[in-house]
C-alpha cells in the first residue's frame, strides 16, 4: 500500500478490481470527471499507472511520468505499444488464467452451432415442438477443425476439440515442432481441408482481415466459422455475404469489427450463433485476471520483475 503512488482508470473496471486497486493506491477515474480534457491539463503530470485497457499516444501525451500501463485482458491490440516502448512505458496483459473459459466457450459455441441449441431452446419456447420437429443438424464427431493461433488458448481449444473426437489442424506463422498436430503454412489451405475453422489469434495490424473471402470461401458450403479473437481478423462484410447466400455453413462470433454495433444481417440468419465478446467472462477467470492486474502494478513499484509484460 502506497496511496501517494496515482494512477489512472479511464473506464470502468471489475469491482474486485477496482477495490484491490483502490486499497493500494490513489485511483482517479477520468471516466467519471465531468471535463477529462481539463482533469487530464490539471493533473495528468501526477499519473504513474494506467490500470485498464484501450491506451493511444494521446493519453500517453496528457500523462508525461506515466511509468506503466497495465491492461485487463491478454488481447493488447487497443494499447499503442511501439508508442509505449519509444518512451520506457511498461505495459502488461493477464495470459493464461483466461485459458480455460475462453476455450471452453469455444467448444460451447460450436456445439451450440452443430445442434442450433439457441435456436431450439426458442424452439420449445415458442411451443413449436407441440405441432413439429426440429430439423436435423451436424456433429462435432470425426470433423477436422483448423485452428488459427495455436497459442495459449488455441492450445487448450486443440485439447478439448480431441476430447470431442475431432482432428486438429493448425495454422500460424511458424511451425510448433513440439505439437503433434497437422501444419498449414496456407490459410485458405487449411480451411479447404477443414470442417471448422476457428479463429485464436491475436488482433491488430499484422492480422487484419487474414480470414479473407478466399479463406471463407475455401472453407466452403458445409463450413463452419467461429471466431473467438477479434472481430478485425475476418473479412466480416463478405462473411455476411457468403452465410447468406449458401457459400458458408454457418458461424459463431464472439467478436465483431465495430462492437458492440452487430451488423443487422446477422441477427436475421438461422445458422449464426451470436455471443457479447464473453469468452473470459466468468467469476472465476474474471477475478484471476483482476488480481494479476494488480499484481502486475505491485511488482513495478517494488522494483520487481513484472509477472505479464509485453512491453
Ligand atoms: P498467444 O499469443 O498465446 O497465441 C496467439 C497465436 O496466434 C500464436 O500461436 C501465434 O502463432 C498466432 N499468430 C500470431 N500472429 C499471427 C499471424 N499474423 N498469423 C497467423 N497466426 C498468428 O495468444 P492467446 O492464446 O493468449 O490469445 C489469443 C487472442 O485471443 C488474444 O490476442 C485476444 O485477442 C483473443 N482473446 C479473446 C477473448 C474473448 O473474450 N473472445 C478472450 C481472450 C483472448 P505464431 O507465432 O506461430 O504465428
Amino acid at each position: 500500500t502506497d496511496k501517494s503512488i496515482e494512477i489512472l482508470q479511464t473506464g470502468k473496471l471489475l469491482a474486485s478490481c477496482e477495490a484491490a486497486l483502490a486499497e493500494r493506491y490513489t485511483v482517479h477515474k477520468l471516466h467519471e470527471e465531468a471535463d477529462p480534457k481539463a482533469w487530464l491539463a490539471a493533473n495528468g503530470s501526477r499519473i504513474r499507472a494506467h490500470a485498464g485497457s484501450g491506451v493511444q499516444a494521446d493519453l500517453m501525451d496528457a500523462l508525461p511520468n506515466l511509468e506503466i500501463i497495465a491492461s485487463f485482458g491478454v488481447g493488447y491490440d487497443n494499447i499503442d505499444t511501439r508508442t509505449a516502448k519509444a518512451r520506457n512505458i511498461r505495459v502488461t496483459n493477464t495470459p493464461n488464467v483466461l485459458n480455460d473459459a475462453v476455450a471452453e466457450l469455444t467448444i460451447g459455441l460450436m456445439i451450440a452451432l452443430a445442434r442450433r441449441i439457441p435456436q431450439a431452446d426458442q424452439y420449445v419456447r415458442q411451443g413449436k415442438w407441440l405441432s413439429g420437429s426440429m430439423p436435423l443438424f451436424s456433429e462435432l464427431t470425426g470433423k477436422t477443425v483448423g485452428i488459427l493461433g495455436l497459442g495459449r488458448i488455441g492450445k487448450e481449444i486443440a485439447a478439448r476439440a480431441q476430447a470431442m473426437k475431432m482432428r486438429v489442424v493448425y495454422h500460424g506463422r511458424k511451425r510448433q515442432p513440439s505439437e503433434p498436430h497437422v501444419f498449414y503454412d496456407n490459410l485458405t489451405d487449411m480451411a479447404r481441408d477443414s470442417d471448422w475453422l476457428v479463429i485464436i489469434a491475436p488482433g491488430g495490424k499484422g492480422t487484419e482481415r487474414i480470414v479473407s473471402r478466399d479463406v471463407l470461401t475455401a472453407l466452403g458450403p458445409k463450413g463452419m466459422i467461429v471466431n473467438v479473437a477479434r472481430g478485425t481478423l475476418i473479412d466480416e462484410p463478405a462473411m455476411l455475404d457468403l452465410l447468406q447466400n449458401g457459400g458458408l455453413g454457418g458461424a459463431a462470433l464472439d467478436v465483431f469489427e465495430d462492437e458492440p454495433e452487430v451488423p443487422s444481417g446477422f441477427l436475421a440468419l438461422d445458422n449464426v450463433v451470436l455471443s457479447p465478446h464473453q469468452g473470459s467472462a466468468t467469476v472465476q477467470t474474471r477475478d484471476a485476471m483482476g488480481a494479476l492486474l494488480v499484481a502486475n502494478l505491485e511488482a513495478h513499484f517494488a522494483g520487481e520483475p513484472l509477472i505479464s509484460a509485453v512491453v
